[in-house]
C-alpha cells in the first residue's frame, strides 16, 4: 500500500520536462537550464546509449554547438573529413577536396560518445537527467502537464518538449498529427571494425579521409561509407516504399563499392542493424500544442534535411529554439506564445531545409536517370560543386536555396548542355 502511494506520487513542479535525451533533448535541456528553467530530462535508455547513425557532424552542426553549447563538443570528433566522393548510378566519380575553410569544422563521431557528452553538459548546466524512464502518457492537469513513466512515476511540469525521436507516439495525444508513411524513411547497414590506417592509405590517391556517397543504390536516397577511427560505418537510406530487400540491396552496394575501389575485394560485410528516419514530405505538420503546453523538436518534429538526410542540425538548432520559446512563454505567462515556435524554426532553418530541400529532392530522387543527369550537371560546373559542398557541409542556413538557384531556371538548360561531355571522373578543390 505504501509502495503504491509512493508510485502514484507526483513530483515537484518543473518549469520544463523534456522527453528524450538525444541531441535535440540535451541541447534543449542545456539551453533551458542556462535560461534559468528548472528542467527535467526523462530518457528511456541510459547515458552512453548508442543510436544507429552515420555520425556525420557537418560544419554547421559543430559550429552551432561550439557557439551555443560548448567548445568541448569538438573533443568527440573521431575523424576530420577532408572531402567527399560521390558516385553516380553509372559509376561517374566526383571527387571534392575541402580547402582550409570547409576543413575548419565538421567530422565524424560515434553517437554513443557524442550524445553522452551532450547529456553530461546538460547535467553540468543544472538540468536533472533521469535515465531508464520511458514516458508512456501525458495528461493535462489544470495549468500544468503530468507525464507518466512506465515504472508508474509521475512528473509535473509547466511545459513539455517532445524530443523522443522519429518513433514518437506521445504527440498524438496533444493533437500533433503523427509522421505519416510519406514522411518516413528507413536506413540499414553496419559498423564494420577495420584497421582504418590501411584504408586511409588505400584511399590516399583520391582523398585520404573522405565520406563516400553512392547514388543509384536505391531509387530514392543513397548509400554511404563513413570512416571512423576503428570501423567503417556503412549504410543505405531510402523512403519506406523502398525499405525492403535489405540483404540483396546491401550486398549489391558492397559489390559496387569494391568495384569502385573504395572497399578491398576480400571484405565480407553484412548489414546487421536498421532504424527509421524522418524523410520525404517533412517536417511534421504541427510542432506545438498550446493546450498541452508542448513543443516537438528534432526527429519528433521531422527536422531532417530531405536531400542529405542530415538530422543533427535540425535536432540541435530546433532543441535550442524550443527552450527559448518556452522561456518566453513563462516570462509572459502566456502559453499562446508557443505559436511563435513554428515561425521561428521556419525562419531560422526550415525554409532553407524544407522548401528548397524538397524542390531539390523532387529533381534528384525522381529516378536513376534523373540522378545520373543531376550528378553529371553538377560535375561539369565548378560553382555547382562549390554550392553542393556547402550544402553537404551545412555551411549556413541559405545553402540549400543557393544550391537550388544554381541548378534551376535557365541555368538548368545550360548545365544540361554542358554536361553532355562530362568525363567519368572529375576532381575539384573547394
Ligand atoms: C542510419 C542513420 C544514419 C544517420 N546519419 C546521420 C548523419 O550522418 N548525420 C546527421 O546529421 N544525421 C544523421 N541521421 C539522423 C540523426 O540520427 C537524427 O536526426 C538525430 O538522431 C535526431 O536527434 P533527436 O535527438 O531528435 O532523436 P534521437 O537521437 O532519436 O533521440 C531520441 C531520444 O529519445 C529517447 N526516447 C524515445 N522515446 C522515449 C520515451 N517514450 N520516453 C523517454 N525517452 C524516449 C530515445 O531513447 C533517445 O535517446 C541518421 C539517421 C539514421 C537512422
Amino acid at each position: 500500500m505504501l509502495l503504491l502511494l509512493k508510485l502514484n506520487e507526483v513530483s515537484d513542479l518543473y518549469d520544463l520536462i523534456i522527453i528524450g535525451s538525444g541531441p535535440a533533448g540535451s541541447v534543449a535541456g542545456i539551453t533551458a537550464a542556462r535560461l534559468g528553467l528548472k528542467t527535467l530530462i526523462l530518457e528511456k535508455d541510459k547515458k552512453g546509449r548508442d543510436k544507429f547513425c552515420g555520425g556525420g557532424i557537418t560544419y554547421g552542426v559543430e559550429k552551432f554547438l561550439r557557439e551555443h553549447v560548448s567548445k568541448e563538443i569538438s573533443e568527440t570528433i573521431e575523424i576530420r573529413v577532408d572531402g567527399f566522393i560521390i558516385f553516380s548510378p553509372k559509376g561517374r566519380e566526383l571527387i571534392v577536396r575541402f580547402g582550409e575553410e570547409l576543413k575548419e569544422y565538421g567530422g565524424l563521431v560515434r553517437r554513443l560518445v557524442f550524445d553522452k557528452k551532450l547529456m553530461e553538459i546538460a547535467e553540468s548546466e543544472g538540468a536533472e537527467l533521469k535515465e531508464k524512464k520511458t514516458v508512456v502518457d501525458i495528461k493535462k492537469k489544470k495549468e500544468d502537464v503530468v507525464v507518466r513513466t512506465l515504472d508508474g512515476n509521475k512528473y509535473k511540469g509547466r511545459y513539455i518538449i517532445l524530443a523522443n525521436g522519429v518513433q514518437d507516439k506521445l504527440g498524438k495525444k496533444a493533437g500533433l498529427p503523427p509522421l505519416r508513411i510519406e514522411q518516413l524513411g528507413g536506413c540499414w547497414g553496419t559498423e564494420y571494425p577495420y584497421d582504418m590506417n590501411s584504408l586511409f592509405k588505400f584511399w590516399s590517391n583520391r582523398i585520404s579521409k573522405p565520406i563516400f556517397l553512392f547514388f543509384g543504390i536505391v531509387p530514392v536516397g543513397y548509400g554511404w561509407i563513413f570512416p571512423k577511427k576503428q570501423h567503417l560505418n556503412i549504410g543505405i537510406g531510402t523512403n519506406l516504399k523502398n525499405f525492403r530487400d535489405h540483404k540483396k540491396k546491401f550486398q549489391n552496394f558492397i559489390e559496387i563499392a569494391k568495384n569502385a575501389e573504395v572497399l578491398p575485394k576480400n571484405l565480407k560485410i553484412n548489414y546487421d542493424r536498421a532504424w527509421l528516419i524522418p524523410f520525404g514530405d517533412i517536417p511534421r505538420k504541427k510542432t506545438y500544442s498550446i493546450e498541452y503546453k508542448l513543443l516537438a523538436t528534432g526527429d519528433a518534429a521531422g527536422f531532417v534535411h530531405p536531400v542529405t538526410g542530415e538530422g543533427l542540425y535540425g535536432a540541435v538548432h530546433g532543441g535550442a529554439l524550443a527552450a527559448k520559446i518556452i522561456r518566453k512563454a513563462l516570462d509572459y505567462d502566456d502559453p499562446k506564445i508557443l505559436r511563435e515556435y513554428e515561425n521561428l524554426w521556419w525562419k531560422e532553418f526550415g525554409e532553407d531545409m524544407f522548401y528548397y530541400g524538397k524542390k531539390i529532392a523532387k529533381m534528384l530522387y525522381r529516378n536513376r536517370f534523373a540522378m545520373e543527369i543531376g550528378i553529371k550537371m553538377i560535375m561539369c560546373d565548378k560553382e555547382c560543386v562549390k554550392r553542393l559542398s556547402y550544402l553537404i557541409s551545412h555551411y549556413n542556413n541559405t545553402v540549400t536555396k543557393k544550391f537550388y538557384e544554381q541548378i534551376s531556371g535557365l541555368r538548368l538548360f545550360s548545365l544540361m548542355l554542358k554536361s553532355i561531355k562530362v568525363p567519368m571522373r572529375m576532381v575539384y578543390e573547394v
